[in-house]
């Protein structure tokens, strides 16, 4: 970790930055940056889950140079070149309006990413974060991770670490996964070609279901109409892996998806097993926000990373 502190960057060339959504249309602009970082104390150095800072150029409104923002990587381990030389992030474009003016704020970090053109060089620091990786031995647990958005980004490389293309998928009975992906539209969903592609070569092991909550008629075989939480006694592989005994469940993405998470792991057959509720915490049904961590406390089994 922080091989690469704040007080020294590395300084990182861009690979490709191409959007990565199939459809033409999604409601937010999102884009799958790769960062060349040989030469650097980052080169093999990413986990997935794991993130990296960036510092983007130039000064704010008063004139003090930009913080630095976390990005997670989306890459695996052995990164997108195989040799861990190219890590790669997922980031949306963060467009707002000025609370007093009502004039187009850009986010600065998210948008000069975005703008980024192979050749290009960034200040990069890290790796940072060291609870949100898979285990020592990743084929002792089985696996449910649910992500929205960009929330995706540490999920592609998990998974891609435990169905590496070209290899076995698996090892021992260990190793299996489920993914549920919950985005507004069919148009937003990321990574979808290559989740899919990475679900049939996975010999049954591992499920990618998307959730769609603002589109009519998202049904069918994976398919669920609303959020990530209704996959919870809807997906047979999620209830499957759930009650399985070794299960890990990851949640990551926008912040309020954990509470709906927590409320289905709490009313799934092993509840206890992932969720420690105080009495005084009252039904799922009316816990909040500020409850985790305190009253509705997320066991060791369960991991989140909301921003
Ligand atoms: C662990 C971690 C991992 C993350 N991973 C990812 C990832 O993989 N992909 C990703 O896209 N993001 C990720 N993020 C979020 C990312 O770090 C940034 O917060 C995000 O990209 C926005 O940064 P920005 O510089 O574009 O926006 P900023 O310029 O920092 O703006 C941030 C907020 O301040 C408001 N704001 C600031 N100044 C003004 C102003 N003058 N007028 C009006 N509003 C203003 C903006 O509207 C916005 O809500 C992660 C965050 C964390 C903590």
């Amino acid at each position: 970790m922080h091989l690469h502190p704040n007080a020294d960057p590395a300084e990182v060339v861009v690979v490709s930055n191409e959007r990565c959504t199939a459809g033409r249309k999604p409601a937010g602009f999102i884009r799958h940056v790769v960062f060349d970082v040989s030469g650097t104390r980052l080169e093999g150095s990413f986990r997935p889950g794991q993130s990296f800072g960036v510092i983007p150029p130039g000064v704010d409104a008063r004139g003090v140079p930009h913080k630095v923002r976390l990005y997670s990587t989306s890459s695996p381990t052995r990164g997108e070149d195989g040799q861990g030389r190219h890590v790669a992030t997922t980031v949306k474009r963060l467009i707002d309006e000025h609370v007093e003016t009502g004039r187009l704020f850009l986010g600065v970090a998210s948008n000069y990413l975005c703008d980024l053109k192979p050749g290009d060089r960034v200040k990069m620091t890290g790796p940072s974060g060291k609870r949100f990786v898979l285990p020592a031995d990743p084929w002792a647990h089985d696996y449910v991770f649910f992500a929205t958005g960009t929330g995706v980004a540490p999920f592609r490389g998990m998974l891609m670490d435990l169905f590496p293309e070209g290899e076995h998928p698996g090892r021992g009975d260990g190793g299996r996964a489920v993914l549920v992906m919950g985005s507004p539209y069919g148009t937003d969903l990321l990574y979808d070609g290559q989740l899919r592609a990475l679900e049939a070569r996975s010999g049954g092991r591992f499920r990618y279901v998307t959730a769609v909550s603002r589109e009519s008629g998202w049904s069918g075989d994976g398919r669920l109409s609303g959020y990530v939480h209704d996959a919870f006694g809807r997906i047979a592989a999620v209830d499957e892996v759930l009650s399985g005994g070794r299960a890990l469940v990851y949640v990551c993405g926008v912040a309020g998806m954990e509470l709906g998470v927590l409320r289905g792991l709490w009313r799934s057959a092993d509840g206890a097993a992932f969720v420690g509720v105080d009495a005084s915490a009252g039904e799922p049904g009316v816990w909040t926000r500020r409850m985790i961590h305190k009253e509705v406390r997320p066991s060791r089994r369960v991991f989140l990373e909301v921003y």
